[in-house]
């Protein structure tokens, strides 16, 4: 049965990475029919916050992400908040230090950074030298009465560690690059070394998927797992697979300090979740080699982790913009209507909300889901229908208004008024013959009408705009621009 973690800290805003390292979980845990826990890793408090923890919950739930076991929907593992944990953390540190498993370090700050740069340069590995491993009882006592505080310190197996990661293959650690390290502070605070793992333990994970920046921690954890299972604690050691990492402009790996990464913004620029996720799921994985556009579902129905690459992906804004594209063209009319709703009716939008027709955005709604990319590109495309005048912008009317506009703005008021207003092939018609009295074709002709209707250059089929605007306020609309 398999069973996963999406184990996220509760610091800053939601980014994309994250994202994805949930995504591949929850789409792996309901592919194999498995279990998706949710764990909240919130034992730093100098750094979390409950705005962060609040935020994460409302990211999954938008995202569409259910979780079997977690805050909220409990468990038979509960509680799924580290910080109510702490017991549990210090009753394993005890039993893995009865088992001499683990010792106190009683070295200074200083010291460890004098005997680093020490074996650094003499050229020998430079992490933690094992000073403290066998201390006796009075040399222990020794350093308490100098007044020195300890941490407790894992002690790693002399070993070479290897195993095979569900991405990378066979990977081995030897005994110099994995020290010991601590894994509970001097002020008795638990640290990630420890209770990432010990909950892994308890919670019975079987896999273990997550960024490759985590892979350092992984030979440690493993040998961690060894010891819980010599002291009856862990049952088996669960599967690691390390994701890619994802590459930003100028081929960095993406921070989450990059104003791309955040969550928030595609949230806030109205990408679909389903087209986030689609786009998401293509960094380090692949649906097929002609199709990169599917729903969730035939997501879930073909992820595994031996289609996950290793090679680092490069976050592509563009494309993930036109595949969201996709998914608003493919979204039932209605509940394309719907989704615009927040946008359309957002107090900061230029119009008060009485000013919003429910019926002229319902007639021209199909006109735009075949053309906005995101959600928030809805505001521009249809303002002409609910503000009193059209928004006035300068570059669009320099732009439309070269030449002789005036002249051909007065035909085609002429034309447009004797038009079937029911008909937008016959206002199209308006047009073309008022290009044609002044030697314009449509294109050039229409720019005008558009600009004094909508007050862009561009924008909705311009005929079935009109049509939908009405008689009365468009011609209005074009005598304010000639007066
Ligand atoms: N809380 C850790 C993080 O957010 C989890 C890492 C892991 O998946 O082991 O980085």
């Amino acid at each position: 049965n398999v069973r996963v973690r999406f184990c996220p800290s509760p610091t800053g805003n939601p980014h994309v990475g994250l994202v994805r390292t949930a995504l591949f979980n929850w789409a792996f845990a309901r592919h194999h029919g498995g279990t998706f826990v949710f764990r909240i890793e919130d034992t730093d408090a100098a750094r979390d916050s409950e705005e962060s923890y609040e935020q994460l919950l409302d990211s999954l739930k938008w995202l569409g992400f259910t979780w079997d076991e977690g805050p909220e929907v409990g468990g038979p593992h509960a509680p799924y908040r580290q910080s109510q944990r702490m017991d549990i953390y210090k009753d394993v540190a005890q039993k893995l230090q009865d088992g001499g498993y683990a010792y106190h370090c009683y070295c200074t700050t200083e010291e460890l950074d004098a005997r680093r740069d020490a074996a650094r340069a003499a050229g020998r590995p430079s992490g933690y030298d094992g000073k403290c491993r066998d201390l006796t009882a009075e040399q222990k006592s020794a350093y308490e009465a100098e007044g020195r505080t300890s941490i407790v310190r894992f002690r790693m197996p002399d070993e070479t560690i290897t195993f095979t990661d569900l991405v990378r293959g066979e990977l081995s650690f030897t005994p110099e690059n994995v020290p010991d390290f601590g894994i509970v502070r001097a002020n008795g605070a638990p640290l990630y070394t420890l209770v990432n793992p010990v909950d892994d333990a308890l919670m019975e994970i079987t896999h273990v998927l997550r960024g490759e920046d985590l892979l350092s921690s992984t030979p440690r954890q493993i040998a961690l797992y060894k010891a819980l299972t010599e002291l009856g604690i862990a049952k088996a050691t669960p599967s690691f697979g390390h994701l890619p990492y994802v590459m930003g402009e100028g081929n960095k790996k993406l921070s989450k300090r990059d104003p791309e990464s955040s969550l928030n913004l595609y949230r806030e620029r109205g990408f679909l979740p389903e087209g986030l996720l689609n786009y998401l799921s293509l960094l380090g994985w692949s649906f097929s080699k002609d199709q990169d556009i599917f729903s969730i579902e035939e997501m879930v129905a073909k992820f595994d982790i031996d289609g996950v690459n290793a090679n680092p992906a490069r976050f592509d804004l563009k494309k993930a913009e036109a595949i969201n594209a996709d998914h608003i063209r493919r979204m039932d009319p209605k509940a394309f209507a719907d989704a615009c709703g927040p946008w359309l009716r957002a107090p900061h939008a230029n119009w008060a909300p009485e000013d919003f027709d429910a019926e002229a955005w319902a007639r021209i709604a199909p006109h735009a889901q075949t053309r906005v990319t995101v959600l928030s590109d809805i505001t521009a495309n249809v303002d002409f229908l609910f503000l009193k005048e059209p928004v006035e912008d300068q570059a669009s009317w320099d732009k439309a208004m070269k030449g002789e506009p005036a002249a051909l703005l007065t035909t085609a008021r002429e034309k447009l008024d004797a038009a079937d207003w029911n008909d937008p092939e016959s206002l199209k018609n308006a047009v073309l013959a008022a290009g044609e009295a002044h030697g314009l074709k449509l294109g050039k002709a229409q720019a005008p009408v558009r600009v004094a209707v909508t007050g862009r250059t561009v924008g909705l089929p311009l005929f079935e705009s009109l049509e939908i605007l009405g008689k009365e306020r468009s011609l209005a609309r074009i005598d304010a621009a000639l007066a």
